[in-house]
């Protein structure tokens, strides 16, 4: 039976480290705040946002939530970003996605400050990730699966690590992120030939497919580390993970658990950034007052 890496743990240390650093702001005057910007009311987004205020409560960061209709115009959006971004009193901004299909995504990944894009929607962070520069801010699922595999002291120092997935928002700067880390990477997508021919090889795998409970013991060897980014629905009304847990388990040396793994940690994260975003901006605004 392989061990159960669970989010909790990973989440109570990082919380430990998040609140410290909040409470040094407080201590200044500051409070590290997040604009939230919800297009309509998509029960996806709601069940996101419930989740960030509970954890801007446990970590006392204030949270702002704006709410626009549906009909909202590209140029509505364009104000309320250009505000959101001169407002000091901000220091991160989140906008649910994806967005209606009258809104073009792509200009809207422009219009946030990136100092303040605590999502990693814009190319400039994106680039810092493909770049290996720690200066941005880096997806928050893919870093996510990072603090999970360290808390857990999986090694990934010349690791082979296998990425089931190449979508932006998770496989390709997941594989960066691994490889600022120094594991040997292969990312597989649908196309990939006889994929657990290529898995079962890996030291460890990280399943980011969207399909539910696609990968069965077949893709890993007793000895793999595996880490489940998948969030579906299993068909019966329940999340389920992209990997078959109830088999793979058995067969594997560690597994995330479909729900209270990396989506758990998600959200601590996207709140590390805002705290990190507070940080950079005050010691900005310390270093202008004193010159
Ligand atoms: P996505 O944009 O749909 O990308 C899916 C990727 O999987 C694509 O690269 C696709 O290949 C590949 N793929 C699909 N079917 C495959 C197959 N049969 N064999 C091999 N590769 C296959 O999805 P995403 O946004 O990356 O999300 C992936 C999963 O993670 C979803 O379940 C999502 O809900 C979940 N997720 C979780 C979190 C979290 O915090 N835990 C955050 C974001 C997403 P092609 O490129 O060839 O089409």
């Amino acid at each position: 039976m392989g061990e159960k890496l669970a989010g909790k743990p990973v989440v109570q240390s990082l919380r430990e480290n998040i609140l410290s650093r909040v409470e040094k702001l407080k201590e200044n005057n500051v409070t590290p705040t997040l604009l939230l910007i919800r297009v309509g009311a998509r029960e996806d987004d709601l069940s996101y946002e419930r989740s960030i205020l509970k954890n801007c409560d446990l970590l006392k960061i204030k949270c702002n939530v704006l709410e626009l209709p549906v009909t909202v115009t590209m140029e509505e959006l364009t104000c309320v970003f250009e505000k959101a971004n001169r407002d000091q009193d901000i220091h991160g901004i989140m906008i649910f996605r994806p967005l209606p299909d009258h809104i073009d995504p792509e200009v809207v990944r422009n219009l946030i400050d990136p100092e303040k894009d605590i999502d990693c929607m814009s190319p400039i962070n994106l680039e810092k990730v493909f770049e290996g520069r720690s200066t941005g801010f880096a997806p928050c699922t893919p870093k996510a699966v990072i603090e999970l595999l360290n808390y857990y002291e999986i090694p990934l120092n010349g690791a082979n690590v296998v990425v089931a997935g190449r979508s932006l928002v998770v496989g390709k700067p997941l594989a960066m992120l691994l490889l600022d880390e120094n594991a040997s990477v292969t990312i597989c997508h649908s196309r990939t030939k006889d994929m657990p021919s290529v898995t079962q090889k890996a030291d460890i795998v990280v399943a980011a497919i969207g399909r539910a409970k696609f990968m069965g013991k077949e893709y890993f060897s007793e000895d793999s580390f595996v880490v489940d980014v998948g969030i579906n629905d299993d068909g019966n009304g329940k999340i389920c993970g992209d990997v078959h847990y109830d088999e793979v388990i058995e067969n594997v040396k560690a597994l995330t658990p479909p729900t209270g793994g990396v989506g758990l940690i998600t959200t601590t994260i996207l709140l590390q950034h805002v705290v990190q975003a507070c940080e950079k901006a005050t010691n900005v605004k310390k270093f202008v007052t004193s010159v």
